[in-house]
């Protein structure tokens, strides 16, 4: 079959062009998270060898891919866009399937997917340099961006799609050909992406599949020495293993990894608003996302009020399959991650946390086999709390009181994460001044902290990642190096600093 789909969804690596499996011929399995006696299907359980191959693949085709023009290369970016639009239901139908999340999601995880490769398409024709005066006549000076060359991607299974078009679109749009290792968890959705590039013309050994687990499909890509670059998005603990084997090696590397994410409430804030953005903030992607609302951070004033409307309507969501209808949190995505959150419940209670819904497994006839945690809510928690400090990914919210916008600030910046923050407030002096004091790549006022659009860049401060952007034109400047070019048309030797004509 072309897709490297046979009729059992055993699927296959892809490496230049061709549909292969592991040379050891291992696979490993890769269950419905909601259903877990559904096999959404089976892929190579890849290794060393088999990440040679696919860098091996990917380095030839480097060799016609950065001569291809770069408006070219944007058009099959461009198809793909187009492509993804007309699969977007077949796509989001699998990604549910194979991670949890609900259909709007998954489709809004599509959609991202979408708006990149529109975005990385019109970046094509420009991939802008600069031309500035030389300091010598009858000289041009002028800088312009060149391709890095093999791109090891390695991405995690929360945004299947979207995390992975963020790096292949831009790296693509720049000329670099690429080899992607997915999250175990989420293979089917690297496939369909990639499918639809190749749908689009993308021409063989462009982007290269290799699945597997980590320390053996991973590692080995970031180990190669002929990978110029990587971009890992996971947890902190494995993004410091991989920021370290790349710098022994002088590799570029972006790293984009955890967040404990606060929304503040002012007394002023719009309650009814705030809620709404709450829930979807706090059990959108049941808890799942990087940038999760993780901490509500509550004035005094309001908090009794907003405490007891957010349980009420906490314990109204429909917890169940995300293909079901009228579903609004779906499952966790595997046995590991239900594990964790179970672990920091245990942890906040004995901190001294209160618990106030949620807490538990759910184990009724729907979610009988599936991985799913009740939304949870703790209140009375104090900044120094692990609840309050470390990422859980899943379900679970903590509620923080505070008495003033500075102290406010304090709790919000006392982390060590800084991926996205939120303030709601009515007072445009406060919204201001929250905008320049939170410690945070990302800080949304009068919404939650989740809701990035690819035009603008995506990441964050202190251990949250090491200070390259996804999304907008940092994207381009990962991507890319800088070249200066220096044209001497004067027909005689020209000194910088030398021949200054004094
Ligand atoms: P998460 O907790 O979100 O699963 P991980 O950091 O464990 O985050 O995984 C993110 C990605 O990193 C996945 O594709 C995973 O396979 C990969 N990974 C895990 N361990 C390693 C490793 N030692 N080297 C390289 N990649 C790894």
């Amino acid at each position: 079959m072309p897709d490297g789909k046979t009729k059992k969804a055993q699927h296959k690596n892809l490496i230049g062009g061709r549909w292969v499996a592991a040379r050891s011929g291992k696979s490993f399995e890769n269950r419905n998270p909601a259903d877990s006696s559904d096999l959404v299907g089976t892929f190579p359980a890849s290794a060393a060898e088999d990440v040679k191959d696919a860098v091996e693949a990917a380095r030839l085709a480097f060799q016609t891919w950065r001569l291809t023009p770069a408006p070219k290369r944007a058009e099959i970016l461009y198809r793909a866009g187009e492509l993804l639009g007309q699969r977007k239901e077949e796509y989001a139908q699998d990604m549910t399937r194979e991670m949890g999340k609900v259909l709007e999601e998954t489709r809004g995880d599509v959609q991202e997917a979408m708006d990149t490769a529109f975005y990385m398409a019109g970046e094509g024709r420009r991939l802008f340099g600069q031309t500035t005066p030389s300091e010598l006549q009858n000289k041009f000076a002028m800088s312009v961006r060149m391709p890095v060359g093999v791109c090891g991607m390695i991405t995690p299974w929360n945004f299947p799609m979207a995390i992975p078009s963020w790096k292949l679109f831009p790296a693509l749009v720049c000329g670099n050909t690429c080899v992607i290792k997915p999250a175990e968890d989420t293979p089917l959705s690297t496939y369909n992406l990639v499918q639809t590039l190749m749908d689009a013309g993308l021409p063989p050994g462009v982007a290269n599949i290799v699945t597997g687990f980590g320390p053996e499909a991973g590692a080995p890509l970031v180990e190669h020495p002929d990978v110029d670059a990587i971009s890992f998005t996971g947890s902190s603990e494995v993004g410091r293993m991989v920021g370290q084997t790349a710098a022994a090696n002088f590799k570029p590397c972006s790293l984009e990894m955890g967040g404990k994410n606060a929304m503040i409430l002012m007394d002023d804030a719009n309650l009814e608003l705030a809620i709404e953005g709450a829930l979807w903030g706090a059990f959108g992607t049941t808890g799942q996302r990087c940038t999760a609302t993780s901490r509500i951070l509550l004035h005094k004033k309001i908090a009794k009020q907003f405490t007891a409307m957010l349980v009420e309507r906490t314990e109204r969501l429909r917890v169940g399959n995300g293909l079901v209808k009228g579903v609004q949190v779906g499952p966790q995505v595997n046995a590991q991650q239900i594990d964790t959150t179970e672990r920091y419940v245990a942890i906040a209670l004995a901190e001294g946390a209160n618990l106030l819904t949620g807490g538990k497994r759910l184990k009724g006839r729907a979610h009988s086999n599936g991985h799913f945690f009740a939304p949870t809510i703790f209140s009375g928690v104090k900044p120094s709390m692990r609840i309050a400090q470390e990422e859980v990914f899943g379900p679970v919210v903590a509620l923080l009181q505070f008495s003033s916008f500075e102290e406010a600030i304090g709790i919000a910046n006392g982390i060590s994460y800084g991926l996205s923050t939120s303030i709601y407030t009515r007072d445009v002096n406060r919204a201001y001044r929250a905008m320049r004091d939170l410690e945070a790549g990302i800080t949304y006022v009068n919404a939650p902290t989740i809701g990035a659009e690819v035009h603008l860049p995506f990441g964050g401060v202190k251990q949250t990642g090491n200070g390259h952007r996804e999304g907008g034109t940092g994207a381009l400047d990962f991507y890319t190096t800088w070249k200066a070019v220096y044209v001497d048309y004067s027909d005689k030797l020209q000194r910088a600093q030398i021949d200054t004509g004094e």
